[in-house]
This record gives C-alpha cells, structure tokens and sequence, in this order.
C-alpha cells in the first residue's frame, strides 16, 4: 500500500492511498483500516502513473559503433527517472525481411530489461503487400511503424511507400510514426558545405534547417489530407513544423506529434564547442536557436504537441570519436547521431510545473498518459486506476539533483544536461508492483521486464483517467 500520497493523473488530482496486489492497482481511495502487507509513505510526494517513453534506440547498431545503452543499462536509466514502459523502434534494414528485423530486436532484449518494453517496427523497404506487412506485424503485438523521409543511404522511403503504408496501417488501426526532414534540401546543403570545406559539427545543424523539417510535414500533412489516414511525427524540433502540425490539427486532422527534451532544453549553440564536444550534440534534426524552446513548450501545453518522448540514442565520446566507420571522422557527416534522454525526461519536463507554467495534470499526460494511449498501452500502462499494471511512480518534488554523469545511469561517460539542476525526482519506481528504482538508483534484476504487446495504435483510447 501506498499511503498519504497526492494522486496526479492526466485527469485530476486528490489524495488517496494506493492498494498494489498480484501486481496491479486493486484500490485506490481512504484505505486507512485495509490489510496491507507492506505500507510506504508518500506525503508529501505525488503518485504519478509509471512514465512511458515512445521514442528510444537502444543497442542500435550505426556503422561500426552501436548505440552505448543496450536493454539493460538503458531501462535501468529509464527506471531510475521514473519510465516503466519504453517503446524501441524494432528496425528491418533493406534486405532483411521485417519477420527478421522483429527477431533481432527480441534477441537483444530478451532477459535483459528491467522494465517492460515494447516495439515500433521501422520500415526500409516494402519486401511484401504493405497489408501483409501491418498484419503480421499486428499479430506480433506492434502497431506502429517508423518511416524516414531521410538518410537515403540505409533508412528513407519515397513518399509513395508513406503513403501505401499510411492506408494499410489506417485499415488496421496501426499507426505510421514519421521522421521530417526533406531529404532534397538536407542533401544539397550538405553537399555545398562539404564542397566548401565546412566539416565541423556546426555545419550538421546548418545543413539541416528548421525549413527542410517544414517543409516535410506539410508534405506529410498532405499525405494525411489524401489518405485519410493519421500520421504520428516523431522528434518535432522547430517552430516552422510545429505550425503547420498546428494548422492541420485545427482543421481537425490527425496529426500527432512529439518533442524531446533535447529540443526544449539545449540549443545549437552547442554547436560551437570544441569539435569533439560539439559532436556530442549532433543528433536528427539538430538542435536549434534558444527561440524555438518557447514555441515548443507553447505547443505543448497548448495541446499541439501531445507527447515528451526521448530519442534516446547516446554514444560515448569514444563512439563519437570514432565516426560511422570507425578510424575518427573527418566530417559531420561520419559522427554517429543521437543524444541521451531517457532517465531525465520525467523531471526535466516537471521543471514547467515548477515553473508555474504546466499544470502537474499536463505534466503526467505528455510524459505518461497519452503516450500510452496513442500506442496501444493504455490503460494497462500510462494509468493510474484500479486494474491497471502497478506501474507508478512515488514522485518527491523536494528532491534536488544535478543532472551530471556520476548521478545517472546510461551507459555514457558524460552528460548533455550537466548544468541543469533539477527539482523533484523519483523517490520510488514500481514496475508491476516491484519497486525497480529508489531513491534514483535501480533495484532488481534487468530481466525481469516483458515484452508488451500493444492494442490498436492510432486515436487516444480509453475515457481518461477520472479522479
Ligand atoms: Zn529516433
């Protein structure tokens, strides 16, 4: 039982107890006088439902270098910041049939998460019928699927594979999740900077401007005009993409869209450190002028934005060091892309509420609620009622902690948020009723977490959380 706590859900707040059995919620309200095996105290603590980051890339090989958290050390960091569900973008590379992609993602993450965890499948070429390709993955409990509008190279699709993937997945209530950059313009840009010498990590931002992203998701704002079908953006980063998300959602189209921490929190001018600090930052797309955070936290708690994810994809600086193909980078171009997030996500977005700009109602449903509901989780996870997982987060919005290397656990020699100093932590982490974190260290063996198959992805199910 958890006792004297204040319950914050997307849907309200009060304060009530919290009965956990056979590894579920199985009572909330004054449970003073009920029989519990155990009772934690949480006054003065908020209890939050267990966070769930929709965006990460864990093990994920680029090149030479794989990605420096594998399942085990990056849930123990999740964990640590109070995320109890991740969902891992599963990649099919060309060649590889999408059945093949999905079994080396559970070889990965099999026996090693300490969270549970669940699956995108990212598509990179069409190897069957797209309808073929949505139904067998639905029946592997994934209902999503990532396509890139870039990096030609290994990953992008033409627009008319978004679009026959985007009927498909509409048919059956699967959801296409983007990446927004126009390749066209990304190419040129990069081209002309390589011509002229321009090969430091400077130039990575340049070659990749707030327009192409733009420009991209009014090209998939179009698509969804034509297919009828929604479409999920993931790593929204500017203010131009973020208005024509906007504009579409005023017109009552569905547009889904996410941003990052990075996004709201660092920005390019990153970029001007030493190159191989600035390369830490280089990421997809880049970080972008100190005036875009304003924007994105508008669109956030405006509603525009529905969802925090994290792209959790870090390097360590020796991975960064050495570029895609290993032997060090001689340009933008050859440093591996991707920033860490996950354990820091919670707190960094409730730095708004401290703030008095979100309310904390806001803060749990970007981070916590409509993530689920958007991908098929809800309301096992992202929800904090009776009969959901015992997945919650007892939350101490007095805890202090500096955002450095020493104090998180990623498998990363540094940290892109060490000058940040947050207020409020995790102080207790349930994961199905097991406490996975205290005190912002991990307990329990990785392992321990499943593989989750997901509902429908697509529209925000369930009625929401009432209290
Ligand atoms: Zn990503």
């Amino acid at each position: 039982m958890i006792s004297g706590g204040r319950i914050v859900t997307a849907g309200g707040q009060k304060d009530a107890d919290v009965l956990l059995e056979h590894r579920t919620i199985s009572l909330i309200g004054d449970l003073a006088g009920i029989p519990a095996d155990e009772t934690v105290d949480a006054s003065g603590c908020y209890v939050i439902p267990g966070a769930v980051d929709v965006h990460t890339h864990l093990d994920m090989d680029v090149g030479v270098t794989v990605s420096a958290d594998d399942f085990t050390t990056g849930t123990r960091a999740a964990a640590c910041g109070g995320t109890t569900t991740v969902v891992d973008f599963a990649t099919a590379y060309r060649g590889e049939s999408i059945a093949e992609g999905l079994a080396n993602w559970h070889a990965k993450a099999d026996g090693k998460a300490l969270i549970d965890y669940a699956f995108h499948m990212s598509v990179t070429e069409l190897t069957r019928p797209t309808d073929d390709i949505v139904a067998e993955m639905g029946e592997s409990g994934i209902t999503s699927f990532k396509l890139y509008m870039t990096y030609p190279d290994r990953l992008m699709v033409s627009d008319d594979v978004i679009r026959q993937m985007m009927i498909a997945a509409e048919k059956q209530n699967a959801l296409i999740c983007l990446h927004c950059e126009d390749d066209t313009s990304v190419t040129r840009l990069r081209n002309e900077a390589l011509a002229s010498g321009h090969r430091e990590p400077r130039w990575h931002a340049w070659s990749r401007p707030p327009d192409a992203e733009a420009s991209a998701v009014e090209r998939a704002v179009r698509m969804v005009e034509d297919t009828g079908a929604a479409v999920y953006i993931v790593h929204l980063s500017s203010a131009p993409a973020l208005e024509h998300v906007r504009l579409a959602r005023e017109r009552g189209l569905p547009v889904f869209a996410e941003t990052c921490p990075q996004y709201l929190y660092l920005s390019a001018d990153r970029y001007e450190a030493a190159p191989e600090v600035a390369a830490r930052y280089v990421c997809a797309p880049p970080l972008r002028d100190v005036q875009h955070h304003e924007e994105l936290w508008a669109g956030l708690e405006g509603g525009y934005l529905q969802v925090v994810s994290t792209d959790h994809c870090p390097f360590e600086q020796a991975s960064k060091n050495a570029g895609l193909a290993g032997g060090g980078w001689n340009d933008f171009t050859q440093i591996p892309g991707g920033l860490p997030g996950v354990e820091a996500r919670l707190a960094l977005v409730y730095q708004r509420v401290v703030d008095g700009e979100m309310t904390l109602e806001r803060w749990v449903d970007l981070c916590c609620t409509t993530p689920a509901r958007i991908f098929g989780l809800y309301p096992a996870k992202g929800c904090l009622e009776e009969g959901a997982d015992a997945d919650l987060v007892i939350f101490d919005p007095n805890e202090e902690r500096p955002l450095v290397p020493e104090r998180l656990h990623s498998n990363l020699d540094y940290s892109v948020y060490e000058h940040i100093v947050v207020r409020g932590w995790p102080r207790l982490v349930y994961s199905r009723g097991e406490v996975v974190a205290k005190d912002g260290a991990p307990v329990g063996d990785p392992g321990r977490g499943n593989f989750v198959e997901r509902g429908p992805s697509g529209r925000p199910t369930g009625t929401g959380d009432t209290t």
